[in-house]
């Protein structure tokens, strides 16, 4: 085994939407962009705005695979991402 048997939101280091890695404050904007969340989601805690907009849409964020990452950002955690990885919006590396 080389995966913990278990993950924790403090592990996410970025979310997966339309094909590109967004750190939290990216993810927001480009959720916004796609119409998806409000721009009041920008003053909120990223997991809280995360869940409020999944619960909106009907999105089961608990289950990754009864949603596509085209309909809402999939979590990222640590051990997903490489050196040379960075934000599709602002390209910082993670
Ligand atoms: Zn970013």
């Amino acid at each position: 085994m080389n995966r913990p048997p278990y993950r924790r939101v403090d592990d996410i280091v970025a979310y997966n939407f339309w094909a590109e890695l967004y750190c939290p404050a990216c993810v927001i904007e480009a959720m916004i962009a796609a119409g998806i969340a409000a721009p009041a989601a920008r003053d909120m805690p990223i997991e809280d705005a995360l869940d409020q907009c999944a619960e909106a849409l009907g999105i089961d964020r608990a289950d990754e695979h009864s949603f596509d990452s085209h309909d809402f950002p999939k979590d990222v955690f640590v051990d997903q991402v490489y050196d040379d990885d960075r934000c599709g919006g602002c390209r910082q590396p993670f």
